[in-house]
Parts: structure tokens; C-alpha cells; sequence
């Protein structure tokens, strides 16, 4: 379904974006004259500053957090987690993301080897792959690695709030909201709609619209 909506939609809208930017020189980054390869850390630097600001709103906005949660819901972490989003998550980040790389004047190649790299991490760092916490924690200090994004899948409310990162893991140490765990003992999913009916296809739909929609706080945890 998101890849439906990607191709068919975000795909078509972006597309026509980034032609805009190439002809009409539009956007920060067509305003200053640096290198290739320059530019090209740059944009994906500003670019996953920006990725880290959109989950940190998307978990802090009761609007936002009715369709993020759905992201959430998995009690059972692993690759398949990284694909579970709402589809109105997708379609809004979408919207938002036009108008942000349009702002930045980000190329569309430079949008591709940045993806490239995103796509690899964020697969990789949902994965049940273990590795030991001497290899993690050297991986963390430069990327979002697997125990990591783990601490943000928590039950617990106060480590599903850190660890917003998505490529490099400077932002949460940046703005304090980096968080370490013991990951064995972490329980994955939400405080509520745990079962088995609750994570239906149909029910994942429903749940932007339905009850219990408000953003974890701090203090909301049961341990
Ligand atoms: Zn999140
Ligand atoms: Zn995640």
C-alpha cells in the first residue's frame, strides 16, 4: 500500500519538484557555489537534521502521533517494522518533505545517494540481528544502530521519547534526547492495544481515528 502511494503519488509530486529546483535554481543550496561532493554532505546533512526534527514532531503532536504511533504498535521488533508506517503518515511526511527539500534547493541526485544510505539504516537498524554491544556501541557513536533505535521502540514511554534519529546519531546527543538501555530486557510495542486482533491490517487502519491517541509523556510509563 505505501509503495502504491509513493510510486503513484509522492514519486509523481516529486519528480515535478525536483525539475523545478534543477530549472529555477530554487533553494538554499543553489544559492551558495561549493564542490560536488561538498554539497552533496551538506544536503544530507541538512537533510537528516530535518528527518530528526519531522519524528521528533510526529511524537510530540497528538495530530502527528495518531498516525506515528502506527509504527509503534509492533510488539515484535524486526525488519518488517521498518516498513510498517500509516499511509496517512506517509502521504503528510510526503507534503512536508516537498516543501523542506525545496526550501534547502536539495538536487535530486543528491536526494538518491542520501536515500540510498537511509533506506540500508533504517532497514538495518529495525532488523532482530544481534550483534554484540561492544560492536553496536562503536557503530552508535557515528549511526543509528540496531540496540539504539531498539530503546525507541520501547513500551516504556520515557525511551519511546529519545532516540529519534534516523542515519547519523549525532542529533539526539545534540539535543539531548540520546538514550541508553539494556536491550534484553526491553519490551517492544505500546502500553495498549497489545493484542493480536489490535495489530489486524483493518484495525492498524482504524487507529489514527480511534481512542487512546494522545503522545507518550513523560511520566506515562507503568515500570
Ligand atoms: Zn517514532
Ligand atoms: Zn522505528
Amino acid at each position: 500500500m505505501n509503495t502504491a502511494l509513493l510510486t503513484l503519488f509522492a514519486g509523481t509530486l516529486n519528480v515535478w519538484a525536483f525539475l523545478l529546483i534543477a530549472e529555477y535554481q530554487i533553494g538554499f543550496l543553489n544559492w551558495i557555489e561549493i564542490p560536488f561532493v561538498a554539497a552533496a554532505l551538506l544536503a544530507s546533512l541538512l537533510w537528516d537534521a530535518w528527518i530528526y526534527a519531522w519524528h521528533r514532531l510526529n511524537q510530540r503532536t497528538p495530530f502527528f502521533w495518531r498516525f506515528h504511533q502506527v509504527h509503534h504498535s509492533d510488539v515484535q521488533m524486526d525488519l518488517s517494522t521498518a516498513l510498517r508506517f500509516h499511509p496517512g503518515e506517509i502521504l503528510l511526511s510526503s507534503l512536508a518533505n516537498i516543501v523542506v527539500f525545496t526550501a534547502l534547493g536539495i538536487a535530486l541526485e543528491y536526494m538518491i545517494l542520501y536515500k540510498v544510505v537511509f533506506n540500508l539504516n533504517v532497514l538495518f537498524h529495525h532488523s532482530n540481528v544481534a550483534i554484540p554491544e561492544k560492536w553496536d556501541r562503536i557503530l552508535r557513536l557515528f549511526l543509528v544502530s540496531p540496540n539504539m533505535h531498539r530503546v525507541h521502540h520501547s513500551r516504556r514511554m520515557r525511551e519511546t521519547n529519545s532516540n529519534y534519529s534516523s542515519v547519523l546519531s549525532v542529533w539526539d546527543r545534540l539535543f539531548g534526547t540520546y538514550r541508553e538501555s539494556e536491550t534484553d530486557r526491553i519490551v517492544f510495542g505500546l502500553e495498549y492495544d497489545r493484542t493480536v486482533e489490535a495489530q489486524s491490517l483493518v484495525q492498524l487502519m482504524k487507529r489514527p481515528f480511534i481512542r487512546r491517541n494522545d503522545p507518550p509523556r513523560e511520566g506515562d510509563s507503568t515500570d
